[in-house]
């Protein structure tokens, strides 16, 4: 199987054919094009496609720079994933827009052939909320998706998979930091085969010092430089992006090898760049290995990090303290010719390995697209949304009023997802044996049996013990004393911890292969802490809105917060005892 791999920036195309042993078998590219709209981009894809004419071409890869919060792997495009990428398009200007040309194009040019877009912030999708969160106003955050994405995580991700091969010890065993220096920089703390931090953010202008971009910035510049009336947003973009970093400070240019020249030869703004390159590296891997508890390994990759010897021991610098012990000659030394993957330039007794890994990010790209193509997951999947359902109640009329009064109705606060049902604005209190919980929501219509739904924790607090139970399933459950503003409630039963479950319509019944009181496992595969909910019970209405629901118990141990959002599946155990892959979506809580 030949698989095309197309990294199409905004000026340049670079392609490669894989064979089935991952060995490029062609390679090529076109430089200079201009960003008109995309048509010297075209022409450039029909040339290559001219180019590979001989292949016979299995799959098609594609880089694409920007996936959001959308995808959190590699995935086989289709419309939905064309438009959700169109849609990151605006943050990614430079670059979403040129990999959806070239998938355009290979749609028409390999008709039926499986093309997979690899994004570069797949790999830190599901970064620690802690790390891709901003402290600025949470509402303006979320309204403007301003968060932490990070880029480069197919280079990140392949660098630190070679490193491990090295150490010969699983990736899910190792604190990594890697290095991705070239003419775009950043670092990425890989801990346990997962990108934990990463130095560039909500674009790739955060982080470490690079050929034209500034990397951290007080963000109160900007503001100055906006209120000097000398610029405006364009011009301090301009500024940030192509006239900063090594350039900016250098007076010389991007390409690192001339400022070293200049340097050797007492240029004191050479120097200069220099210096605030290696000393804002050195800092992130401090503080990298700070947010690890410690590290394994070091790993330069990138034009500068695999060949400039000099910039890596300026960086490594002072780091002793961290068990680094760097071999200079062997630093000095050491080339990797083109199809080495990796050099070690640390001393053998050093306890943190310092490796320079070649990076590959279209092998990485061949290799995730075999993946993806090789692998029967279900692709066209419903996306089954989460709720938390937090502590609440369902009440007779006999019981409301006698809470809240004689001939009281609900008053309604909010419509919920289901039809039909909302919260209300009356709270009652629950009291048992030992505390009470007050303040605790009403949810219409009114129902013919009281039933109130807590978690597990809640339980422990009121020093009852509830039974796990469907809805409606109330019977020698858990007794309960509800207080209201117009009086007391002692309930015999009714108190119960709601069992987790899915509200489907028929329709979604039927693509999930399911039906009414089947029992599903549900893999969260979102948040920080990926966990499959077994005993899911399937609720089939035609009535009801697809809606997985969960308590406050269970989203916390999948670190759901508010707002989150996380891939999931549905799977359920097959004839052979094997778990069965069936859908895959977001959830909103
Ligand atoms: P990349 O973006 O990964 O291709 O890296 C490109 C950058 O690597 C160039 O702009 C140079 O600054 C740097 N580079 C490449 N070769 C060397 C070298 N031998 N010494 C120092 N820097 C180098």
């Amino acid at each position: 199987m030949n698989t095309l791999v197309i990294n199409c920036g905004s000026s340049s195309l670079k392609y490669a054919v894989f064979d089935n042993n991952e060995s490029v078998v062609h390679e090529g590219r076109r430089e200079r094009l201009s960003s008109d709209e995309g048509q010297s981009h075209q022409q450039a894809l029909a040339e290559m496609f001219t180019e590979l004419d001989r292949f016979n071409i299995h799959a098609i890869g594609h880089r694409v720079v920007h996936g959001g919060d959308a995808f959190r792997a590699p995935t086989q495009v289709d419309d939905t994933v064309i438009t959700a990428i169109e849609q990151w398009s605006p943050a990614a200007p430079m670059h979403n827009p040129f990999a959806l040309v070239a998938i355009k194009a290979s749609e028409q040019q390999f008709p039926g052939k499986p093309n997979v877009a690899v994004f570069d912030t797949a790999f830190h999708a599901r970064m620690p909320r802690r790390a891709s969160t901003y402290a600025i106003d949470f509402d303006t955050a979320k309204k403007h998706s301003i968060r932490r994405f990070g880029f480069h995580g197919i280079s990140h991700e392949y660098a630190a998979g070679v490193a491990a091969g090295f150490l010969q010890r699983p990736l899910d065993s190792l604190r990594l930091v890697t290095l991705h220096l070239g003419n775009g920089a950043s670092a990425c703390a890989v801990e346990y085969g997962r990108s934990a931090e990463t130095s560039m953010g909500n674009t790739p202008l955060e982080g470490l010092v690079m050929g034209t971009r500034s990397g951290d910035v007080d963000a109160g510049v900007i503001l100055q430089l906006l209120q000097t009336g000398e610029h405006d947003a364009a011009s301090v973009n301009e500024l940030l992006n192509k006239h900063s970093g090594l350039k900016g400070l250098s007076g010389i240019g991007n390409d690192l090898r001339d400022i070293e020249q200049a340097a050797a030869n007492s240029d004191d703004r050479a120097q200069l760049a220099i210096n605030v390159f290696a000393h804002r590296a050195r800092k992130y891997v401090g503080a990298y290995a700070a947010a690890m508890g410690g590290i394994d390994a070091i790993v330069f990759t990138g034009g500068i990090g695999e060949n400039s010897a000099s910039m890596r021991e300026r960086i490594l610098q002072r780091l002793e303290f961290l068990g680094v012990q760097l071999d200079i000659d062997l630093n000095r030394r050491t080339q990797i010719a083109k199809e080495d993957e990796y050099a070690v330039i640390s001393e053998p007794h050093s306890r943190v390995d310092v490796i320079v890994v070649k990076t590959n990010e279209e092998r990485m790209i061949a290799r995730e697209t075999s993946r993806v193509v090789n692998s029967d997951r279900v692709t066209a999947v419903p996306r089954i949304p989460i709720a938390v359902s937090a502590r609440h109640c369902h009440l007779t009329k006999e019981t409301f009023e006698a809470l809240f009064g004689e001939g009281a109705e609900p008053t309604v606060d909010k419509p919920l997802v289901q039809p039909g049902q909302f919260a209300c604005k009356e709270r009652v209190n629950l009291i048992g044996p030992r505390h009470r919980i007050d303040g605790v929501r009403v949810l219409g219509p009114l129902r013919g049996v009281n039933q109130v739904e807590v978690s597990r924790t809640d339980e422990f607090r009121l020093g009852v013990d509830a039974p796990v139970r469907d809805s409606g399933n109330v019977a020698n459950s858990a007794p309960i004393t509800l207080e209201g503003p117009k009086g007391t409630v002692t309930l015999k039963e009714g108190l119960i911890c709601a069992r987790r479950h899915i509200h489907m319509h028929p329709n979604d019944a039927e693509q999930f292969g399911v039906k009414d009181k089947d029992e599903v496992s549900v893999s969260v595969l979102g948040g920080e802490r990926s966990l499959i909910f077994g005993d899911v019970l399937v609720r089939v209405k035609d009535s009801y809105v697809l809606e997985m629901h969960i308590d406050t118990d269970e989203a916390n141990a999948a670190e759901l917060g508010g707002g989150a959002s996380g891939g999931l599946s549905v799977t359920d155990i097959d004839e052979e005892g094997g778990v069965k892959q069936m859908g895959e979506g977001a959830c909103q809580t």
